[in-house]
């Protein structure tokens, strides 16, 4: 097993140090900003959309730490192609890994998939606002809010 935790941490902090989709999207369909006061990360999200209601395009610009930074790098990664609602049942099944008293289910880390690597954060509750910065800016900007988010 701590094999298996190298490897994630291994894979956080790529994407924190290298996070992938880290750009401005102009003219964004939707776009919203998140702040973590707790820890000071900040992201703001954009997405495009298709006309069938797909994700088209989703990036980010951000600063903080290692875990928000990669958690909304691989966030990014992990919604390109699907449907809104798709995204929303990500959010929740991520949101429910990490925050959730009891063990994911199989099912749960199977449709998580890479997400999956940050099922360590459970054992670190003040982290749990870090790793879920990026999805609760990326529902704001789905559902259209103006207001930054706050994880307070
Ligand atoms: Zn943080």
């Amino acid at each position: 097993m701590s094999d298996l935790r190298d490897l994630y941490q291994e894979v956080i902090l790529d994407h924190g140090r290298r996070p992938r989709n880290l750009r401005e999207i102009a003219h964004a369909d939707r776009r919203a900003r998140g702040y973590n006061p707790l820890c000071g990360d900040q992201v703001e999200v954009f997405v495009d959309l298709d006309d069938e209601g797909r994700i088209a395009d989703v990036a980010f610009v951000g600063k903080g730490c290692a875990i928000s930074q990669a958690s909304t790098s691989m966030m990014t990664q992990a919604l390109k192609g699907r449907t809104v609602e798709e995204a929303r049942e990500l959010f929740d099944a991520f949101h429910d890994m990490i925050t959730a008293p009891s063990d994911p289910s199989p099912a749960v880390l199977e449709r998580l998939g890479k997400l999956a690597v940050f099922a360590g954060v459970r054992d670190y509750p003040n982290r749990a606002k870090c790793a879920t910065l990026g999805w609760h800016t990326l529902v704001a900007a789905l559902e259209g809010r103006e207001e930054p988010v706050s994880t307070e």
